[in-house]
């Protein structure tokens, strides 16, 4: 078993320590007799940091993460295999203060808004996460309102204001059952650490937490989502709240910037852009319409009728392909006698093919074989198929080609 040092002093960075165990497999690790080094466990990440031994010669050795054995050892992952280090060295432990310090405003700030939620609304928290940019508890409740989450962040930001003394305490677990904690660990073990964050909220846990609430700066929360259980609620505390307030008002600003309004001004500004954009495109959509019917009328004017059919055969630039399958339907419904061996060469390069109902070709068999020559993906039924290309060039010899298959295959 490694000795916690963490256990008792939360703010210690600095320790000295006997190698336990060199580990070199799957990666290369240590095991100290004691160590301050947090290894991830109830919901809180660990700590990094490096270990220098105590050899003049040596230089310090990165550690990258930290880790529970299942038989209570700290686990110390080095980013290199060490040569120098054997059972019986000693090292000196430096653990990355402003990491630790982040991750002791992320669980203190947890407790306190686990806290708020239960004496507010009655919400227990079932888990915990912290991730490297924010952090999460999943609340076990059916309902969870906008104006609760701001009730609770108020209150949970309150006693942080208060400064209060959170103190660490080791019970059995019999004089924890009559203490009334928020949360009582299910795992069998006869001492419990307590933390206990004064008149506001005792609970076991095993992290490393502030001293006085003060020290947590600040809890924001942000997103809240349902998950199977309850709901999600992620927030982020002390320096994290403010590089997220940070990056959010960047971001406002931007965009405030693009619409050349206030910030507090930027929801009304996008509502309006969207509505324009959705009144335009109907508009647009009428215009395509109107000018489809118009260029489809033309082209079968122009286009004589011979042997019983009208095939028309165009390709167009700058159109899209729903401009010219447009085309394709109108000319198809406008008579019923049309052949319409259509493309695009731009923006996309595509073909259109299509038939009036009852004409006898099989316009998605010439799609697929025009496809093959083209490198192109497309295909479609009897009566309308489509296919894109990778470049415009063969597009005009590809309408030639089916041109010729129509009159080969025609009765
Ligand atoms: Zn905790």
């Amino acid at each position: 078993m490694t000795t916690r040092l963490y256990y008792h002093d939360s703010s210690l960075c600095e320790f000295d320590a006997e190698v336990g165990a060199v580990i070199e497999i799957p990666r290369p690790a240590i095991v100290l007799d004691r160590t301050a080094f947090y290894p991830t466990s109830g919901g809180q990440i660990f700590d990094t940091g490096w270990i220098v031994p105590e050899s003049a010669s040596a230089s310090k050795i990165r550690v990258t993460e930290v880790a529970d054995s299942e038989d209570g050892r700290v686990i110390h992952f080095l980013e290199a295999p060490v040569k120098n280090l054997q059972p019986g060295t000693r090292v000196h432990g430096q653990i990355d203060p402003a990491r630790r310090r982040d991750h002791m405003q992320q669980h203190s700030g947890q407790h306190v808004l686990s806290a708020a939620f239960v004496r507010l609304f009655n919400m227990p928290t079932v888990s915990f996460h912290m991730a490297d940019d924010y952090c999460s508890i999943d609340l076990e409740t059916s309902i969870l309102s906008k104006e609760q989450v701001e009730s609770a962040e108020r209150l949970a930001n309150e006693i942080i204001l208060e400064n209060r003394l959170v103190d660490v305490r080791f019970v059995t677990r019999e004089q924890a059952a009559t203490l009334g904690l928020r949360k009582i660990p299910p795992v069998e073990r006869d001492e419990l650490r307590l933390i206990d964050i004064h008149d506001f909220d005792l609970t076991a846990c095993g992290g490393t937490h502030v001293k006085q609430t003060g020290q947590i700066g600040t809890v924001l929360l942000r997103k809240v989502e349902r998950v199977r259980q309850g709901w999600r609620v992620e927030f982020v505390a002390g320096q994290r709240a403010v590089a997220t307030a940070r990056r959010d008002f960047t971001t406002l600003t931007e965009t405030a910037a693009l619409f050349s309004s206030h910030l507090y001004d930027v929801p009304q500004q996008a509502r309006k852009a969207l509505d324009e954009v959705k009144s335009l495109l109907k508009q647009y959509g009428q215009s395509q319409d109107e000018v489809t019917t118009a260029q489809a009328a033309a082209l079968l004017a122009e286009t004589p009728e011979s042997g019983g059919r009208r095939v028309v055969v165009r390709s167009f630039a700058g159109r899209d392909m729903g401009f010219v399958k447009m085309i394709a339907q109108k000319l198809t419904h406008q008579s019923s006698l049309v052949i319409a061996l259509l493309a695009t060469s731009s923006p996309q390069p595509t073909l259109v093919f299509a038939q009036s109902p009852g004409q006898p070709y099989d316009m998605g068999a010439l799609m697929k074989e025009a496809m093959s020559k083209l490198g192109g993906r497309g295909g479609g039924s009897k009566d309308l198929a489509q296919g894109g290309v990778p470049n415009a060039g063969g597009i005009e010899a590809a309408l030639d080609d089916a041109l010729r298959a129509l009159g080969t295959s025609s009765s």
